[in-house]
């Protein structure tokens, strides 16, 4: 078996793209102090090299996580010695990623591509494809639309922002981004979907186009490109940046960890093999650096909106500190509102709350950067799903999940239109 499974990495190496068969997707619920602490030990050490999807938060709370084929046994006698209870989400992740494979090959073959009315916006595409797609949304929309490239990643990719402007010098703006973690597709997808939208709205939708006709949009909807392109070629769950670090075999640096909010403290790690490491000092990573560049000189964003999955929450500030926002009122009335909007489209339900409070502490993020650079409407959005499918959504997910997302957002960019501060 051991050769076996040399033989097979040896197999993955030569062809460039990893298999998961046979990897399993577990739900683990910790009912107590003592199974909580045994899940935070596991996700630290990361003895069997599990993969968090869904991370440690607090007793009775679901943790997701991938275990290697090579390590399910052990995991689930480990779980049951400790009495802690766990079901199968995902039985046979490479069954999910082989039909996601498929869909993409159809969905190419089928589609033309040649302008952004023929664009197919019901499936997942490759890096060059968005990239084409943001061009030619540009070419078709010059008055509204244009490109700015505000940096470059490790790799050398240009990363590029779309400005949904009509005019005006410097007018107060709303940041949305999307992909800081790569493997969450959807999130891609819908700022693909968004940029369409608002040039489809403007014009035609009063409330969006009272917003742009006094304020700007500015939407980059990959800002980890190095990651996103492994996650097509190579390994479709990569979460991080592509970076070497220095004196380890691991690679890359989780972005939303990367932020001057007080880096490196509790909710994130020191250890560059972990999934949630913050790299080696704030704004190390150029992917990161470059939009705090761009914010500070633009000196007039008001809103900052940041798209990950899964888990269907809507968070703000802090994630670093359980002590409330000064804000804090009026930022959870505002996600009531978001939310209550999303689900009056499918009935979506999301979770709403301080990211420390709803989620997990999280030091070095990206919106408690921004609410403490005085960007009051700080929100991070975890879209669809709760756990079936996690970052596997299926392709016939995509509009429906980006439509209703697209409301939750326009409730934040309207009242903060109608708030100028
Ligand atoms: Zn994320």
């Amino acid at each position: 078996m051991r050769g076996l499974l040399a033989f097979a990495a040896l197999f993955v190496a030569v062809l460039g793209k990893k298999t998961f068969e046979g990897h399993q997707v577990l739900r683990i619920i910790p009912k107590d102090d003592a199974q909580l602490s045994l899940m935070k030990n596991l996700e630290d050490m990361n003895e069997f090299e599990l993969d968090f999807w869904r991370g440690v938060t607090g007793v009775s709370m679901p943790v997701d996580v991938r275990v290697p084929i090579h390590n399910l046994e052990s995991v689930k006698m480990y779980l049951e010695a400790q009495n802690t209870e766990y079901s199968v989400m995902i039985k046979d992740l490479q069954v999910l990623l082989d039909r996601e494979q498929e869909e993409m090959k159809s969905a190419a073959r089928a589609s033309q591509h040649r302008n952004t009315d023929s664009f197919d916006y019901s499936s997942y595409h490759t890096l060059s494809e968005i990239y084409s797609f943001q061009d030619m949304l540009v070419a078709e929309n010059p008055n509204l639309v244009s490109k700015i490239v505000i940096g470059q990643s490790y790799e050398g990719r240009p990363l590029n922002v779309l400005k949904f402007s009509t005019g005006g010098t410097n007018r107060p703006a709303i940041w949305i981004d999307n992909g800081i973690h790569s493997r969450e597709w959807i999130t891609q997808a819908s700022g693909i979907w968004f940029a369409k939208k608002i040039v489809t709205d403007y014009g035609t939708d009063p409330t969006l186009t009272a917003i742009l006709d006094n304020m700007d949009i500015f939407l980059e909807m990959v800002i980890n490109p190095d990651g996103f392109y492994y996650t097509h070629t190579t390994n479709r769950l990569w979460r991080k940046t592509r970076k070497p670090n220095p004196g380890s075999s691991c690679i890359g640096v989780d972005l939303n960890r990367n932020w001057d909010a007080d880096f490196g403290g509790p909710g994130a790690s020191s250890y560059p093999c972990s999934i949630t490491y913050s790299g080696p000092s704030a704004h190390s990573e150029s992917e990161v650096k470059s939009i705090v560049d761009f914010v500070k000189s633009h000196g007039n964003i008001k809103a900052f909106l940041s798209v990950h999955s899964y888990s269907q929450l809507l968070l703000y500030p802090y994630g670093y500190t359980m002590t409330p926002a000064e804000d804090q009122a009026e930022l959870d009335s505002l996600a009531l509102k978001a939310v209550t909007d999303l689900a009056s489209l499918y009935g979506t339900t999301y979770t709403y709350g301080s990211f420390f409070d709803a989620l997990y502490q999280g030091s070095g993020t990206s919106i408690d950067w921004a609410y403490n650079q005085g960007i009051k409407y700080a929100y991070t959005l975890e879209q669809r799903d709760t756990g079936t499918y996690g970052f596997l959504l299926p392709a016939n997910q995509i509009i429906p999940t980006a439509t209703e997302t697209w409301l939750a957002l326009m409730a934040i960019m309207d009242h903060t239109y109608q708030n100028p501060y």
